[in-house]
């Protein structure tokens, strides 16, 4: 295992230091020397240009191709407010001011600029210390964001909505309102829009997670359902209306239903 930061950026594929943060020895690639500070921590793949995915929810704030010809990205973490560089890069598959979540790739590795291999080079910029600091130190610390919601997830909302400009219903208390979130932005106070009716706070939404699935299959009744989870057919009836409709009485193989 390597650091919770690049074990996340590689999805867990095979990568390992080759370069640490700090001063080192110049090299000269190309007739160009290399900094003598070293401002990031570099990764080789084995030579193989594999993905890089960001860590988390935030922001491309910049991409492009430096003086050496190195591809790089940017992103801003809102939540860690650091700035995260990926560097020789060998193609780019983000846009600036897109918004990206661990489940976006941001590029693949590999060798443009100066590079001796396919390597990342991972810089971190902390916008509170300015300054770079050492990726492998700075991964010791990192907690993943385990309500790391996105746009797009479904989610329980318990509490008061605020103002928005969709004319929705600012000001209405929801009461375990199953709703999707439309918009987030990080650093408000109340984080997340909810179907465009209001923003929440972070303490008003819960995931669907403590729901289990189950598929239905022939000869199932919501009764014998209810009896293998240990609940009652009018509560699994309550959180599937949507997929079953108006007769309870009625479920269809394939029909997939939350149980709590
Ligand atoms: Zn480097």
């Amino acid at each position: 295992m390597m650091s919770k930061i690049t074990e996340k950026i590689f999805k867990g594929e095979k990568h390992y230091i080759t370069s640490n943060f700090g001063d080192r020895n110049t090299i000269d690639i190309n007739g160009t020397t290399t900094p003598a500070f070293h401002n990031g921590t570099d990764y080789g793949t084995d030579g193989k240009k594999i993905a890089q995915y960001a860590l988390e929810y935030g922001t491309i704030v910049d991409t492009g191709t430096d003086k050496a010809g190195a591809k790089y990205v940017v992103v801003n973490y809102p939540r860690l407010n650091v700035n995260m560089a990926h560097y020789h890069l060998d193609s780019i598959r983000v846009k600036k001011n897109q918004v990206v979540d661990n489940n976006t790739i941001i590029g693949y590795t590999g060798k443009t600029g100066l590079a001796t291999g396919v390597h990342l080079h991972l810089s971190i910029y902390d916008l509170n210390k300015k300054q770079y600091v050492d990726p492998e130190v700075y991964a010791k610390t990192y907690n993943e964001d385990v309500n790391n919601y996105k746009v797009g997830d479904k989610v329980i909302v318990n509490g008061t909505l605020y103002s928005n400009s969709y004319g929705g219903k600012a000001g209405k208390t929801l009461t375990n309102y199953e709703g999707t979130i439309t918009i987030i932005n990080i650093k408000g106070t109340k984080p997340y829009h909810i179907d465009k009716l209001g923003w929440v706070s972070k303490e008003s939404i819960s995931t669907n997670n403590k729901f289990t699935t189950y598929t239905v299959v022939k000869g199932d009744t919501l009764n014998s359902i209810a009896k293998k989870f240990n609940t009652t057919w009018q509560l699994i009836y309550e959180d599937n209306k949507d997929v079953i409709g108006n007769n309870p009485n009625l479920i269809k193989p394939g029909q997939v239903l939350k149980i709590k």
